[in-house]
């Protein structure tokens, strides 16, 4: 029998501000970044589920943080374009890393099942490739739902001073056309018609 508990999962979004600095051209530049996290709290004989739900959300809340550096490490430099390579492979590695500890279970139980079972086949064998499957399939899952934000990493992060620099265009003021356009278009119809000519 297990100790009666309360389980308080939290999701937090939150915008950072963060300095951006590429390491090719030394470019500094003011970034919010929106990262995403998640915390989950116990709480133990269902007493003090506020203080669960708290340390919850703090943990969601320095996830997102945490969350934000990454991708800021990600994105590539807005004025020389340069993307760090070694950012991004740590970030698959750990994709890789945390999927396969999620499938290892399933994987090692099932296949030791099969294993165990051997030539013999039938239940055994069934059960074992199941728990295989099973293994291979969270994995597969976890994997994409990290990766997932992998692929969005600009749309998350946006720049500040990239639109403070256009100081040509001062606030206020909005270039416009001096001349409206013109359209022409003749009022008749396009072409001569040719004359109808009748002949009797
Ligand atoms: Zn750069």
């Amino acid at each position: 029998m297990g100790i009666p508990a309360t389980g308080v999962q939290a999701a937090r979004e939150q915008e950072l501000r963060l300095v951006f600095r590429c390491d090719a051209c030394d470019h500094k530049a003011k970034a919010v970044v929106l990262g995403r996290g998640q915390g989950s709290g116990v709480a133990l004989m269902h007493l003090d589920v506020d203080g669960a739900a708290r340390r919850a959300g703090a943990a969601a809340t320095a996830g997102a943080s945490k969350n934000a550096r990454r991708l800021l490490e990600l994105v590539a430099c807005p004025a020389c374009g340069h993307a760090d390579g070694g950012a991004w492979t740590r970030a698959w590695l750990r994709v890789a890393l945390i999927a396969t500890a999620a499938a290892a279970p399933g994987l090692a139980a099932g296949g030791f099942i099969a294993v165990i079972a051997g030539g013999r086949g039938g239940f055994p064998l069934t059960v074992g490739l199941g728990l295989m499957t099973l293994g291979a399939v969270i994995g597969i899952a976890i994997a994409v739902s990290l990766a997932w934000p992998l692929g969005d990493v600009a749309g998350r992060v946006s720049f500040e001073s990239a639109d403070a620099k256009r100081e040509d265009v001062s606030p206020g003021r909005r270039p416009g056309r001096s001349t409206p356009p013109r359209r022409r278009r003749r009022p008749g119809s396009p072409g001569r018609p040719p004359p109808a000519r009748a002949r009797g």
